[in-house]
């Protein structure tokens, strides 16, 4: 016996068997249309993902043999060969940052990798990374702030410390990075059971619809605008898919022409 096939309407579709059920076959197709536009979306943001980081392993490694050339010329002043030299060293360093990155995406990726906890003072490791970064942010002429934490006994947490800093570091790179004029403030507040990191900046800010892109692999803000900004667009799809494997979570505020506020969260028992 056949029976009767409703749908989530209850309305009547016939008997199986002899009519078919339209609205499922519908539900097949749709769903298949929408994996086949999110394959090519993916597609699509890998080809514009390798064009960008084909452009930013070109240029720093143009850097490096165009200047290693002046360098071997036999006319080129002191002055000269230590601005070669600071090209060759700044270039390396870009390509260095690159592959690092795409490391520990893929390390990410294939699941990889591992976290490995320790305990240690993050007062202590704050100001490393502020000893660390003040020259560079004074470099550009920013100026960059340290706002301590609101105990003033030692605050031991117990994380993966190299993942945080690269969270950190990423953070504050790319505020340095994304501001051209005016200053960067980071530090942390102790809540309840976790501590909130934060990256605040005035630079260029990100527009209301790119917020949560931004977190996803490859993407950046506006891919044109960004172009005059080196990157590969991994650093922040790695820093979530670190915060997250460490317990925490991770976003932006921020108006566009104003400047940003990244906040995350860690897990943290006071003791
Ligand atoms: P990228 O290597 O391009 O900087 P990220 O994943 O670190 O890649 O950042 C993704 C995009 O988010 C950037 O291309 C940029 O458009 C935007 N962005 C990140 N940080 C900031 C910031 N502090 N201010 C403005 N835009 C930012």
């Amino acid at each position: 016996m056949c029976k009767p096939v409703y749908n989530e309407e209850n309305k009547y579709l016939g008997k199986r068997g002899i009519n078919r059920d339209i609205t499922e076959q519908k539900r097949g197709a749709e769903k298949l249309v929408k994996a086949l536009f999110k394959a090519e979306e993916s597609d699509r943001l890998k080809s514009s993902f390798l064009a960008n980081m084909s452009h930013e392993i070109r240029t720093p490694m143009n850097g490096i043999l165009g200047f290693t050339e002046l360098l071997k010329e036999l006319d080129t002043t002191e002055e000269e060969r230590q601005r070669c030299i600071e090209i060759i060293e700044s270039s390396g360093l870009r390509l260095l940052n690159i592959i690092n990155d795409l490391v520990d995406f893929s390390k990410i990726e294939s699941g990889l990798m591992k976290i490995v906890p320790t305990d240690f003072d993050i007062d202590q490791q704050l100001e490393e990374l502020y000893s660390f970064f003040k020259p560079e942010f004074e470099k550009k002429g920013l100026h960059i702030a340290y706002a301590k934490s609101n105990l003033s006994k030692k605050n031991l947490l117990t994380t993966d410390l190299e993942k945080l800093t690269a969270v950190l570091t990423n953070l504050l790179n790319n505020a340095k990075k994304y501001t051209l004029k005016g200053q960067v403030e980071f530090g942390y507040e102790i809540k309840k059971d976790y501590l909130k990191f934060f990256v605040k900046d005035t630079g260029i800010g990100i527009k209301e619809n790119c917020k949560k892109m931004i977190f996803e692999r490859f993407i950046q803000a506006d891919a044109s605008f960004s172009k005059s900004f080196e990157g590969s667009g991994l650093g922040l799809s790695i820093s979530k898919a670190y915060v997250e494997m460490l317990g925490g979570k991770i976003w932006v505020e921020s108006e566009y022409g104003v400047g940003s506020q990244f906040y995350f969260t860690i897990p943290y028992k006071a003791l």
